[in-house]
């Protein structure tokens, strides 16, 4: 078996190492406020200035990367640092680009103070700008914040599918903003009767009137400093968390089969290979070493094993050493720290990056030396680093039950400290969360659910709750059943949906 591991710029699990670390934020400070999507605009005067003589952008991915580079630096410091939005808690953001070979990259912000519902109308607009007054922002947005018309105006265009557009435009005129549906809100995009504007658009040497429904929302203030295609959306409920994570850690969009042995072994990186594509403005990018992610704060990860059970890695030459003294990991040293250090003592896990800093070398936790001063404490920092826990296969039993306990205890000492009870050692880590009460109810199968309805797909929630019922028993399965079908089902009901559009019946698909 030959793995792709996560240390792989770029690969499946590098993606999905990501997508758990957007959801460590979202379990420590809820959804996030914003999701804004920049995209390179190739006429930018940054970029025509240095062109030479005959040249399009297109010739030029090095300048078209390093503008965009630049550009995306300005913007992340003008939310950062210049809090346009308010003060930030925490943001990420990824690069992806587009089959033509144009970057753009997927941004969510965490603020302070929430934004409010009343709020919205002040940041995002799904609006024509009156020309008159504001020329420019007419100008940034009628160039660069219209969906191309679609549908009976073309139907050719790139976003139709099954005679639909994909992206849902043109959307309902609405005279208020309206949030409480899921997903997005729907923004206030005022019909030509109540005092909406229009403006005419060639399309396919055609003059089209286009009016509100086309708008991609955008924040007025960063279109007219930015000058490019900048939607700029509210994130609502958590549901939409799961889509934007998703998009935000997309990975590439090749599909690959092949026809072979039954025996043959997995073999991740020739997979990955095969089915790579890299543009060339990809491909500049990473040559120049530019990064496709980034984020604050740091999320720490924290393996969860079994005694002994870590990984280790070894040679013919060392493999007597190695396994006489494997090396210490995260959880080994988080034990060690608690044997000596009192405060540590007082802390769960996912706790420790908080107050301490892994030393991969020493493969030790040290206090932290800056940071915010702990009160009653001295020479105790405290950063705003957050901790997660690998997560652990329901198949994996008794893993499984360590990190329950993990999740649970503070300050345990050893692996035999971490299942002792009432100072009664349990031969088991399962009997230990028993005689705890955590097995006492469903809760923790909710939570394994819960967890897999934010990331993981219809299919895998599925097979997790098929898991469920057949190895872990739990009391009232039916509940687990209607408080997650919808989770579960998301693509069957999609599909039939689709079909029944097709073939033309109107079946409520929702009772499926
Ligand atoms: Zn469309």
């Amino acid at each position: 078996m030959a793995i792709l591991p996560s240390t792989f710029t770029g690969s499946p699990r590098h993606m999905h190492e990501y997508a758990q670390d957007a959801m460590t934020y979202v379990r420590a400070y809820g959804r996030p406020d914003l999701f804004v999507t920049f995209t390179c605009n190739p006429t930018w005067n940054g970029i025509k200035e240095l062109l030479l003589v005959g040249q399009s952008s297109s010739d030029r991915h090095d300048i078209t990367a390093r503008v965009f580079k630049q550009k995306l630096k300005c913007l992340m410091d003008f939310i950062i640092k210049h809090h346009v939005f308010g003060e930030t808690r925490c943001w990420m953001y990824s690069i992806e680009w587009q089959k033509r070979g144009l970057p753009h990259a997927h941004i969510l912000v965490w603020l302070i103070n929430k934004i409010t519902p009343d709020q919205i109308d002040q940041i995002i607009s799904a609006e024509i700008p009156d020309k008159h007054i504001d020329p420019n922002l007419f100008d940034v947005v009628t160039k660069n914040m219209i969906h191309d018309p679609c549908g009976a105006f073309n139907n050719n265009s790139p976003c139709m599918s099954d005679g639909k557009c994909t992206k849902r435009y043109p959307r309902k005129l609405v005279s208020d903003t309206i949030t409480g549906n899921d997903g997005y809100p729907l923004y206030r995009r005022r019909s030509l009767e109540d005092g909406g504007k229009s403006v005419v658009l060639k399309v396919r040497n055609i003059d089209i009137e286009v009016d509100n429904r086309w708008i991609v929302p955008y924040s007025p203030l960063i279109s007219k400093t930015f000058k490019a295609h900048i939607n700029v959306e509210y994130c609502y409920s958590v549901k939409s968390i799961k889509y934007i994570c998703k998009y935000v850690n997309k990975g590439s969009d090749m599909a690959v089969f092949g026809v072979g042995n039954v025996a043959a072994p997995l073999d991740e990186i020739n997979q990955y290979q095969l089915g790579r594509y890299i543009s060339s403005n990809e491909a500049v990018w990473r040559i120049l070493s530019f990064p496709i992610h980034e984020r604050h704060p740091t999320v720490v990860h924290l393996v969860v094993h079994l005694e002994n059970g870590q990984r280790v890695y070894f040679t013919a030459d060392n493999v007597r050493a190695r396994a006489l003294v494997p090396p210490a990991t995260t959880l080994t040293a988080f034990y060690s720290l608690c044997q000596d250090d009192l405060f540590a003592k007082t802390l769960l896990y996912s706790e420790v990056p908080n107050f301490y800093t892994w030393n991969a070398s020493t493969k030790k936790f040290q206090r932290r030396k800056q940071g915010k001063a702990v009160e009653g404490h001295t020479n105790l920092y405290s950063s705003d680093a957050l901790g997660r826990l690998y997560t652990v296969h329901l198949n994996n039993t008794e893993c499984f039950y360590l990190r329950l306990l993990l999740i649970n205890i503070r300050g345990p000492i050893s692996f035999q400290d971490l299942r002792t009870v009432n100072g009664q050692l349990c031969a088991t880590y399962r009997q230990a969360c028993q005689e705890l009460n955590l097995l006492e109810n469903d809760a923790h199968w909710d939570t394994a659910l819960a967890d897999a309805s934010n990331t993981a797909r219809p299919q895998q929630i599925r097979t997790l709750f098929a898991i469920i019922l057949t190895t872990c028993f739990p009391s009232n399965p039916k509940d687990l059943w209607k408080k997650y079908k919808d989770y579960m089902s998301e693509d069957i009901l999609h599909r039939l949906h689709a079909a029944n559009q097709k073939s033309g019946h109107s079946i409520h698909t929702k009772r499926v």
